[in-house]
Formats: structure tokens, sequence, C-alpha cells
């Protein structure tokens, strides 16, 4: 899923004639200061965190300034912060609008109908899922003649709008639709959409492009913001890594063993936190530094369920057991191991002579390593 940062979506906004305020990126607080001092941004500014994550401004990821020097601050407390598991390295400065009402605008795709779909609601500013559904207006737009001026007109009904805003939106629409089909997005949202003077300006910008596109677009290849630190070092040592909420660690080789384990761990109570595939890996050294990298997210357990082909197992078990020596005492989790296939014998006496003990089936193995992380 290609999600795109605030700046990113509002670049495509641009692209696309949705009026936005004036603004800047600033990846350090002398840019930021920069920004104000050359009048990109005039003042008072908003300086505004670019995560991934929603809820920026009741979590102090949204601040405001009167000067270049308050810009400047604001910009340092907020770089480097870490919202919502997300370190932030940019922020966006725009001049702070005087807001008369906040909309909420989308077009998504409605899986039920198979069709995407424009939503609306007056009571925008606030996360859509939190407002009352009869204050939410959902119409089905056909693809093939695309956004037509009927439904235009219920959205600037059921948002309360007229005269020059009415004018204001139905350009927005136009826009926005446009960037949602050439785009191939399956998120365009727009909250808040505020009401300033006689017109409409995008505020907030989310935007996320369909998967299954990607490969029309080269140019989102680099992103990398939604990653945690540990993912990025992953990254570049070519380790897939991934980090979720949950407690126990897993380590698997192949897609389709990885994905096996974690349902069997959800089956029985457990909570998948970390995993690690080791693919085709066959280096100790390299099971080693993937392993340091799991111990980093401190697992209450880790499970490493390995069959044994590419990967050897005596190669996985030496890996690890060199890693295990390598993690501080204190820092110590209960391993709990599965380990079949190519070379098992060897692999298993391994693991044995450090106190390690394989389980030969999923069932038990998957039970004992949700105990192992205080069970269900
Ligand atoms: P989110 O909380 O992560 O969705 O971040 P938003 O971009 O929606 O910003 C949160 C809130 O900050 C908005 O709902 C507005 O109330 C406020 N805000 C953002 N930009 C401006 C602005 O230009 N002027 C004013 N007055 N408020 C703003
Ligand atoms: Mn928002």
């Amino acid at each position: 899923m290609v999600k795109l940062s605030e700046w990113r979506g509002k670049e495509l906004f641009r692209k696309y004639g949705v009026p936005l305020p004036r603004g800047r990126v600033a990846r350090t607080p002398e840019e930021a200061e920069a920004a104000i001092q050359s009048g990109a941004v005039p003042l008072p500014c908003v300086v505004k965190a670019q995560v991934l994550a929603g809820g920026r401004g009741k979590g102090g990821a949204v601040r405001f300034a009167n000067t270049a020097d308050e810009a400047r601050s604001a910009t340092s407390a907020i770089l480097g912060l870490e919202f919502k598991g997300e370190r932030v390295r940019e922020v966006l400065l725009e001049e702070k609008l005087p807001i008369g009402k906040e909309l909420y605008l989308s077009f998504t795709l409605d899986r039920g109908l198979r069709l995407p779909i424009l939503i609306s609601s007056a009571q925008g500013g606030v996360e859509i899922e939190s407002v009352d559904d009869a204050a939410i207006d959902r119409q089905p737009v056909d693809p093939f003649p695309g956004l037509t001026s009927y439904e235009k007109r219920r959205a600037a009904k059921h948002l309360g709008v007229s005269g020059p805003v009415r004018a204001s939106l139905d350009r927005l629409l136009d826009g926005l639709w446009k960037l949602f089909v050439a785009e191939d997005a399956e998120l365009v949202e727009i909250n808040p959409l505020a009401i300033v003077g006689d017109g409409l300006v995008a505020l907030d910008a989310k935007v996320i492009i369909e998967d299954d596109a990607a490969f029309r677009h080269p140019e989102y290849a680099e992103i990398r913001d939604d990653r945690t630190p540990l993912e990025e070092i992953a990254r570049e040592k070519e380790i897939a890594f991934v980090q979720l909420d949950g407690n126990i660690g897993v380590i698997a080789n192949g897609a389709g063993l990885t994905m096996a384990t974690l349902d069997v761990l959800k089956e029985f109570g457990g909570r998948p936190g970390v995993f690690l595939d080791l693919g085709g890996t066959d280096d100790p050294k390299k099971v080693t530094e993937a392993f340091l990298l799991m111990a980093q997210a401190h697992p209450k357990a880790v499970f490493l369920n390995i069959f044994g082909g590419v990967t050897k197992c005596d190669t996985v078990a030496k890996g690890l057991v060199e890693a295990m020596g390598q993690v501080p005492t204190a820092e110590r989790f209960p391993l709990v191991a599965r380990i079949r296939g190519n070379n098992e014998k060897e692999g298993i006496e391994i693991l044995q002579k450090a106190g390690i003990t394989s389980i030969p089936t999923l069932r038990e193995s998957a039970q004992a390593a949700v105990a192992a992380a205080g069970g269900p």
C-alpha cells in the first residue's frame, strides 16, 4: 500500500487544481526559519509533523507559530519526535488560515458496491469514524460517465454550501475526481476541508495509491515514510523484517511458512509482533544479524519455526546461538524452536548444547511459544 504523506498528497492536489494554503516542507529548524524569512510561508503559520498516522492535531504534532523564531522552535520540537511509532523527519509549514467551517470530503472504493464512492460530511476536522452516520453522505459514482453534476449538487446540499463556496466545491470535486482516477488512488481524503472567506481550502491531504497500480508509479518506489527505525535498518541490510503490535517475535523462512506461523500463534491466543523471514539465507552471519535486530525489538518470547531447504537447519542454529551469546543477559527472552528439514539432526544438536529444545510439532511448539510470552 502506497500511503502518501500529507505534503506528497498536497503536491497531487496542486497538480489537479485543489486549492491549498501556501506552504513549504522543512527537514531542519533552519530550513523552517528560512521558509518564513523568504516569504514562502506567511505568518502566522502552522507546523505539521509529516507522519502517516492520523490524529496529529490532538497528539501535539500540529503547532502554531507567530514568528520565524517560533516556527523554528516548533520545528525543532516536532522533528525527531516518535509519533505513534513513526520517527518525524519532515514538517510542513503552512500559512494559518482563518477557518470559517471544517468539512469532510473523500473519494474511496466501496468494495461491497464495487464502485467508487464520494463521501461528504459537514462535520469535518474530526475522524470520520467518530461522526454520526446520519451526518455522512455516501454516493456511489459510476466510473463511466464519471462524476456528474447530480452528485456535485447533492454533495453541496449535504454540506450546506451555496453561492461562491458552491462554485469552489464544484471545481474542487472535479479536480479531486480526476486525481482519484488518473493517479490510481484507492483513497483521496480532505479532512478538514475549510471554508475560508467564500472559497474552500484543503488543510489536510490523505492519498493512498492502489497497490496493484504501483508499477505504474515508479515515482513512489523509494517512499519509506512508514517504516519503523528497526525496519529501516533491516531494509538496508536486506533483511525481511516487519514490526507490528504484539509481543511474540517470529522467525521463519518463506512467506508461506511465516504467515502460517502467525496464524497458528493467533489460534492459540498469542500476539505475534515482530516477524522475520530468513528466506533463502544460508549464511550463519546473516542469521545472527537478523536475530540481533529482532532482539532490539524486545519481544517477550521468540518462536523460531524453520523448514530447512536452501536455508539449512544447522546454519540457522549456528547463527542463532551465536546471536544469543551477544544479547545482554538482562535483555534475553525465552526462545521456542521448531526446526525441521535439511540438516535437522545437526541443527537440533547445536540448539540443545545451548539449552534450547526443538519441539517437533507445529501445534505444541506454538502453544509453548504463547505460554513463554506469558500466555494468551
Ligand atoms: P490530523 O489531526 O493528523 O488529521 O491533522 P490535520 O491536518 O487535520 O490538522 C489538525 C487540525 O489542525 C485541523 O483540524 C485544524 O483544526 C488545525 N489546522 C490545520 N491547519 C490549519 C490552518 O491553516 N488554520 C487553522 N486555524 N487551523 C488549522
Ligand atoms: Mn486531518
